[in-house]
Protein backbone atom coordinates (compact mmCIF):
# COMPACT_ATOMS: atom_id res chain seq x y z
CA UNK A 1 0.00 0.00 0.00
CA UNK A 2 1.45 3.70 -0.94
CA UNK A 3 0.62 5.99 1.51
CA UNK A 4 1.15 8.55 -0.98
CA UNK A 5 -0.84 11.77 -1.53
CA UNK A 6 -2.46 11.05 -5.25
CA UNK A 7 -4.28 13.95 -5.76
CA UNK A 8 -2.20 15.71 -7.98
CA UNK A 9 -1.24 12.80 -10.93
CA UNK A 10 -2.48 13.43 -13.58
CA UNK A 11 -1.92 10.51 -16.46
CA UNK A 12 -0.61 11.49 -19.78
CA UNK A 13 -3.09 9.46 -21.62
CA UNK A 14 -6.90 9.08 -21.00
CA UNK A 15 -7.69 6.59 -19.06
CA UNK A 16 -10.81 5.32 -18.44
CA UNK A 17 -11.54 4.88 -14.60
CA UNK A 18 -14.18 2.52 -13.28
CA UNK A 19 -14.90 5.23 -10.36
CA UNK A 20 -17.09 4.36 -7.73
CA UNK A 21 -19.54 7.65 -7.57
CA UNK A 22 -20.21 9.00 -3.90
CA UNK A 23 -24.25 9.49 -3.15
CA UNK A 24 -25.32 12.79 -1.77
CA UNK A 25 -25.60 11.16 2.03
CA UNK A 26 -22.21 8.71 1.43
CA UNK A 27 -20.32 11.86 0.40
CA UNK A 28 -18.12 13.13 3.25
CA UNK A 29 -16.33 15.58 0.93
CA UNK A 30 -17.87 18.67 2.37
CA UNK A 31 -16.53 17.97 5.93
CA UNK A 32 -13.02 16.79 4.66
CA UNK A 33 -13.27 13.26 4.99
CA UNK A 34 -10.83 11.72 7.46
CA UNK A 35 -7.47 12.80 8.05
CA UNK A 36 -4.59 10.79 5.72
CA UNK A 37 -2.83 9.25 8.66
CA UNK A 38 -6.35 7.54 9.74
CA UNK A 39 -7.37 6.34 6.43
CA UNK A 40 -3.74 5.03 5.55
CA UNK A 41 -4.98 3.00 8.67
CA UNK A 42 -8.35 2.10 7.84
CA UNK A 43 -6.75 0.84 4.68
CA UNK A 44 -4.40 -1.22 6.29
CA UNK A 45 -7.22 -2.51 8.71
CA UNK A 46 -9.51 -3.23 5.66
CA UNK A 47 -6.51 -5.23 4.44
CA UNK A 48 -7.31 -7.60 7.37
CA UNK A 49 -11.52 -7.77 6.56
CA UNK A 50 -11.78 -11.23 5.29
CA UNK A 51 -13.75 -10.65 1.86
CA UNK A 52 -10.81 -8.96 0.90
CA UNK A 53 -8.21 -11.02 2.31
CA UNK A 54 -10.57 -13.93 -0.04
CA UNK A 55 -9.84 -11.26 -3.03
CA UNK A 56 -6.35 -10.98 -2.50
CA UNK A 57 -6.23 -15.22 -2.33
CA UNK A 58 -7.74 -15.40 -5.60
CA UNK A 59 -5.93 -12.78 -7.20
CA UNK A 60 -2.61 -13.86 -6.22
CA UNK A 61 -3.38 -17.55 -7.32
CA UNK A 62 -4.25 -16.14 -10.54
CA UNK A 63 -0.87 -14.25 -11.08
CA UNK A 64 -2.53 -10.63 -10.69
CA UNK A 65 -0.60 -8.20 -9.07
CA UNK A 66 -1.43 -7.46 -5.50
CA UNK A 67 -0.58 -5.02 -2.93
CA UNK A 68 1.20 -3.06 -1.72
CA UNK A 69 1.79 -1.33 -5.02
CA UNK A 70 -1.80 -1.81 -5.89
CA UNK A 71 -3.67 0.24 -3.33
CA UNK A 72 -3.25 3.91 -2.92
CA UNK A 73 -4.75 6.84 -0.47
CA UNK A 74 -5.70 9.46 -2.44
CA UNK A 75 -7.45 12.86 -2.71
CA UNK A 76 -10.02 12.61 -5.28
CA UNK A 77 -13.66 13.57 -6.84
CA UNK A 78 -14.96 10.51 -5.93
CA UNK A 79 -14.94 7.61 -3.40
CA UNK A 80 -12.79 5.54 -5.09
CA UNK A 81 -11.23 4.01 -8.58
CA UNK A 82 -9.47 1.88 -10.26
CA UNK A 83 -7.54 2.47 -13.31
CA UNK A 84 -5.90 -0.52 -15.59
CA UNK A 85 -1.76 0.01 -14.54
CA UNK A 86 -2.74 2.36 -11.96
CA UNK A 87 -4.45 -0.01 -9.59
CA UNK A 88 -6.86 1.06 -6.89
CA UNK A 89 -7.16 4.35 -5.28
CA UNK A 90 -9.30 4.99 -1.64
CA UNK A 91 -10.46 8.53 -1.76
CA UNK A 92 -9.70 9.41 1.81
CA UNK A 93 -11.12 12.60 1.50
CA UNK A 94 -14.34 10.84 1.03
CA UNK A 95 -14.36 8.32 3.71
CA UNK A 96 -15.60 8.79 7.32
CA UNK A 97 -15.76 5.58 8.57
CA UNK A 98 -14.02 2.06 8.54
CA UNK A 99 -17.12 0.75 6.84
CA UNK A 100 -16.52 2.92 4.00
CA UNK A 101 -12.95 1.94 3.55
CA UNK A 102 -13.72 -1.49 3.41
CA UNK A 103 -16.57 -1.16 1.03
CA UNK A 104 -14.87 0.77 -1.54
CA UNK A 105 -11.57 -1.59 -1.03
CA UNK A 106 -13.55 -4.30 -1.82
CA UNK A 107 -15.63 -2.56 -5.00
CA UNK A 108 -12.46 -1.17 -6.29
CA UNK A 109 -11.03 -4.99 -6.09
CA UNK A 110 -13.64 -6.19 -8.00
CA UNK A 111 -12.83 -4.14 -10.74
CA UNK A 112 -9.00 -4.95 -10.40
CA UNK A 113 -9.76 -8.76 -10.10
CA UNK A 114 -12.01 -8.10 -13.29
CA UNK A 115 -9.59 -6.65 -15.28
CA UNK A 116 -6.52 -9.32 -14.11
CA UNK A 117 -8.53 -12.67 -14.56
CA UNK A 118 -10.94 -10.90 -17.26
CA UNK A 119 -9.88 -11.91 -21.03
CA UNK A 120 -9.62 -9.25 -23.12
CA UNK A 121 -11.23 -6.66 -20.90
CA UNK A 122 -11.75 -3.13 -22.17
CA UNK A 123 -12.72 -0.58 -20.43
CA UNK A 124 -13.70 1.55 -23.25
CA UNK A 125 -16.54 -0.94 -24.28
CA UNK A 126 -19.65 0.19 -22.45
CA UNK A 127 -20.62 -3.56 -21.73
CA UNK A 128 -17.55 -4.53 -20.76
CA UNK A 129 -17.18 -1.45 -18.28
CA UNK A 130 -20.78 -2.05 -17.13
CA UNK A 131 -20.27 -5.78 -16.67
CA UNK A 132 -17.83 -4.99 -14.00
CA UNK A 133 -19.92 -2.54 -12.40
CA UNK A 134 -22.51 -4.66 -11.30
CA UNK A 135 -20.28 -7.03 -10.06
CA UNK A 136 -18.25 -4.44 -8.27
CA UNK A 137 -22.10 -2.82 -6.28
CA UNK A 138 -23.40 -6.40 -6.19
CA UNK A 139 -20.56 -8.18 -4.32
CA UNK A 140 -19.02 -5.36 -2.53
CA UNK A 141 -22.51 -4.60 -0.48
CA UNK A 142 -22.52 -1.29 -1.42
CA UNK A 143 -26.32 -2.22 -1.97
CA UNK A 144 -26.94 -3.82 1.06
CA UNK A 145 -30.18 -2.47 2.66
CA UNK A 146 -28.77 -0.68 5.61
CA UNK A 147 -26.20 1.59 3.48
CA UNK A 148 -29.56 2.05 1.27
CA UNK A 149 -31.34 3.10 4.26
CA UNK A 150 -28.36 5.80 4.97
CA UNK A 151 -29.14 7.39 1.88
CA UNK A 152 -33.10 8.01 2.17
CA UNK A 153 -33.59 5.20 -0.61
CA UNK A 154 -36.33 3.40 2.03
CA UNK A 155 -37.86 0.88 -0.95
CA UNK A 156 -37.09 -2.76 0.45
CA UNK A 157 -38.64 -4.77 -2.01
CA UNK A 158 -36.30 -4.84 -4.80
CA UNK A 159 -33.99 -2.26 -4.46
CA UNK A 160 -31.10 -4.48 -4.26
CA UNK A 161 -31.21 -4.92 -7.73
CA UNK A 162 -32.73 -1.22 -8.59
CA UNK A 163 -29.55 -0.29 -6.25
CA UNK A 164 -26.87 -2.07 -8.36
CA UNK A 165 -28.25 -1.09 -11.28
CA UNK A 166 -28.27 2.80 -10.37
CA UNK A 167 -24.91 2.65 -9.42
CA UNK A 168 -23.61 1.30 -11.74
CA UNK A 169 -24.97 3.58 -14.43
CA UNK A 170 -23.58 6.57 -12.48
CA UNK A 171 -19.83 5.02 -13.12
CA UNK A 172 -20.78 3.80 -16.59
CA UNK A 173 -22.34 6.82 -17.93
CA UNK A 174 -19.09 9.06 -16.48
CA UNK A 175 -16.91 6.37 -18.93
CA UNK A 176 -16.03 8.91 -21.89
CA UNK A 177 -16.42 6.60 -24.39
CA UNK A 178 -20.37 5.73 -22.84
CA UNK A 179 -23.33 8.03 -23.63
CA UNK A 180 -26.19 8.10 -20.88
CA UNK A 181 -28.45 5.33 -23.07
CA UNK A 182 -25.24 3.16 -24.31
CA UNK A 183 -24.99 2.91 -21.06
CA UNK A 184 -28.36 2.18 -19.82
CA UNK A 185 -28.19 -0.62 -22.58
CA UNK A 186 -24.89 -1.60 -22.08
CA UNK A 187 -26.19 -2.66 -18.58
CA UNK A 188 -29.56 -4.03 -19.48
CA UNK A 189 -27.87 -6.44 -22.04
CA UNK A 190 -25.27 -7.77 -19.87
CA UNK A 191 -27.58 -7.59 -16.31
CA UNK A 192 -28.61 -11.38 -16.27
CA UNK A 193 -25.00 -12.57 -17.26
CA UNK A 194 -23.02 -10.24 -14.82
CA UNK A 195 -25.59 -10.14 -11.57
CA UNK A 196 -25.11 -13.74 -11.86
CA UNK A 197 -21.63 -13.78 -11.91
CA UNK A 198 -20.20 -13.70 -8.22
CA UNK A 199 -16.44 -15.15 -8.95
CA UNK A 200 -14.50 -15.68 -6.79
CA UNK A 201 -17.54 -15.78 -4.36
CA UNK A 202 -19.94 -18.88 -4.70
CA UNK A 203 -22.36 -16.29 -4.41
CA UNK A 204 -22.61 -12.62 -3.07
CA UNK A 205 -20.98 -12.21 0.24
ZN1 LIG B 1 -16.97 0.74 -9.83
Amino acid sequence: MAAEHGGGDKPADVRVEAGSSAEPRGAAAATGGMSQEDCVAGIRSALQHPTVRFLRERMEKAGCQVWPRLIQAATCSTAGGYASGAGVKVCCNHMRFQDEINQVLIHELIHAYDDCVGKNLDWKNCAHHACSEIRANHLSGDCHYKRELLRGFMKIRGHEQDCVKRRALMSVRNNPYCSESSAKDAIEAVWDICYNDTRPFDRAP
